[in-house]
């Protein structure tokens, strides 16, 4: 019971730190169980992991409001927010060496994603929190831990995790958000669209390094009449704006006029956003990957023959590998493991690109010859994708009137505004006779499948250690896995849990048998089946983890420098 932990601070108050060690255990307070599941082993290490454990009856959440999947995400990320604030709110960080005193949960950013910080059930309710137990130099404040447990602990429990205490109508705002989302996901492909932007969107962010909405001078989107529609939402009514229909689509304009933001939100719209963010009702398909070139990745036997053909020095190009891709090359090979985890929408802004891999002009063309020019640019495969495989793609072109014969729908944007100028550019490209020729396209190979090898995962001495660092990076063992790229990866605990699956993965599935893909899938599978604990290793608090997709679990293996494949 808390008497006992009570006992137990005075006891060892004052002595080395390693007596915490002594806490771990559970213990009962009023209508809840403080769960001590990892104690740090010194002050300067990451911090203690614990939970609050209330049963549901005490906590008393309707059950309506997390009966399907998208709605209890809505209401974890909302009680969330709510420990956090409430942890500004009543607790004031003691002092201490190294991180003493800190109490934190996981951070929830502009996404509502699928987190770990908070479970709710039938059964009950609970919070995973982090505490940096206090000490001067390295002996233990048990004073100053008393007031974290016996104070702060309980306050944050009480007005966060009872329903009779949080704000209901905040609450409600959530749910019916996720939910007025979710509809608006069902609906892109019921009517064929690629994505949905609300009349009224915020799509500029405050600055590079923010992604909270621009608050001064923000143009608000207002769909081009020929694009707009209006959806029947459960809870918000009905909603116009900007449906993007399936096929090829440019975002053309002047430099500057807004064409990078719009694509950019595009990217982030494969997530749900919270309220206030400008872009709750800007929604993509779920599956959509921005593609970018990213000279330098390795890459391991991936077939890019579709585009690339023909390499100096008869370099294979149906198994292609490389450890410093050139821009070109590293584009195919990030578009074909897209289509190897299944997408239905690419997104590509020419800011990004590699130049030879998007066009090859009419002169071009005439003093190079095809033989002597491995690539076959984007423009003559972005409509096969389309009709052959039901890939669209929305494409940032500022620089290329090529493209215009190749597109189904052409948007300008214009001072902020978008304008549809699909007749004009159709019209420009009939008027002008393009001397470019379209480069015939060989028919394509049989595509191997990519068998993930155990050799993959080496051993050091010590086994395995996989850290991330920050939203960007892993360490496994000493190796760098470089994921700036994977701009879709935005949230440092979809890191974090990458990091868990990647282990998981290497312990439990690789069998030199299946393909990466198939493990991908089958990994994905069992998360949503089960949750995103059972990738970690850890009882008790399992870490903080948010849910990432597919792709950017596959771009994880992809930038693996030491992935082998068969
Ligand atoms: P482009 O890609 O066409 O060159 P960007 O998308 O990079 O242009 O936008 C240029 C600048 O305009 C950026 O600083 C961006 O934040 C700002 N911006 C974009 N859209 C809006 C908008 N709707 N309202 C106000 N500012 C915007
Ligand atoms: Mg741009």
């Amino acid at each position: 019971s808390y008497q006992h932990l009570e006992k137990m601070l005075e006891k060892i108050d004052g002595r080395g730190y390693k007596a915490y060690q002594e806490l771990q255990g559970q213990y009962q307070w009023k209508d809840y169980i403080l769960s001590i599941d990892y104690v740090q082993g010194d002050p300067f290490a990451s911090p203690s992991r614990i939970r609050v454990i209330l049963s549901e009856d005490k906590a008393g959440f309707p059950e309506n409001l997390y009966d399907t999947f998208y709605k209890r995400k809505g209401v974890i990320d909302f009680l969330s927010r709510t420990v956090a604030q409430n942890i500004q709110k009543f607790y004031h960080r003691v002092g201490g060496s190294g991180k003493s005193g800190l109490l934190s949960i996981g951070h929830c950013g502009q996404e509502i994603l699928d987190r770990n910080f908070v479970v709710i059930d039938k059964k009950h309710v609970e919070a995973r929190l982090e505490v940096g137990l206090p000490a001067a130099g390295r002996r233990i404040l048990g004073r100053e831990a008393k007031k974290i447990f016996f104070e702060a602990l309980p306050k944050i429990t009480e007005t966060s995790l009872f329903y009779k205490n949080i704000s209901k109508e905040q609450l409600q705002k959530t749910v019916a958000l996720v939910e007025d989302q979710h509809c608006i996901r069902q609906e892109l492909e019921k009517r064929n669209l690629v994505a949905f932007i609300a009349n009224g969107s915020i799509l500029p962010r405050e600055s590079g390094v923010s992604q909270r909405p621009l608050k001064i001078g923000a143009i608000p989107f207002q769909s081009p009449k020929e694009y707009e529609i209006a959806l029947e939402l459960p809870n918000y009514g009905t909603i116009k704006g900007m449906g993007i229909p399936e096929g090829v689509t440019l975002i053309v304009g002047g430099g500057f006029h807004g064409k990078s933001t719009l694509l950019e939100a595009l990217e982030l719209g494969v997530y749900d956003h919270k309220l206030g963010d400008g872009r709750e009702y800007l929604i993509t398909r779920e599956n959509a990957v921005k593609i970018k070139a990213e000279d330098g990745r390795s890459v391991e036997k991936v077939n890019i023959s579709p585009f690339i053909n023909n390499l100096p020095m008869g370099q294979d190009t149906i198994r292609f590998s490389s450890e410093n891709a050139s821009g070109s090359t590293s584009q195919a090979a990030n578009i074909i493991e897209a289509l190897e985890i299944g997408t239905d929408l690419l997104l590509i802004d020419e800011d990004t690109s590699a130049t030879n891999f998007m066009i090859r002009d009419g002169r071009m063309q005439q003093l190079v010859q095809k033989e002597k020019e491995p690539i076959t640019p984007f423009i003559d495969k972005v409509r096969e994708l389309y009709k052959e495989k039901g890939v669209s793609t929305i494409l940032v072109i500022g620089g290329s009137g090529d493209y215009f014969e190749v597109a189904d729908h052409v948007i300008m944007m214009d001072e902020y505004v978008p304008k549809d100028v699909t007749k004009q550019a159709k019209d420009i490209a009939k008027k002008n006779q393009n001397l470019r020729k379209i480069e015939s396209i060989s028919k394509e190979q049989e595509n191997p499948p990519r068998v993930l090898l155990k050799t993959s995962f080496p051993k050091g001495k010590k086994g395995v250690k996989i850290k991330s660092k920050g939203l960007e990076h892993i360490v496994y063992n000493k190796m760098d896995v470089d994921l700036r790229n994977l701009e879709q990866l935005i949230d440092s605990n979809q890191t974090n849990a990458l990091c868990f699956i990647l282990y998981y993965i290497m312990e439990t599935m690789v069998d030199d048998k299946k393909t990466l893909s198939e493990i991908v899938d089958q990994v994905y599978e069992e998360i949503l089946k089960r949750g995103l604990d059972i990738v970690s290793p850890f009882k008790g608090h399992p870490g903080n983890m948010a849910l990432p997709r597919k792709y950017e679990i596959a771009g994880m293996l992809n930038r693996f420098r030491s992935l082998k494949i068969k």
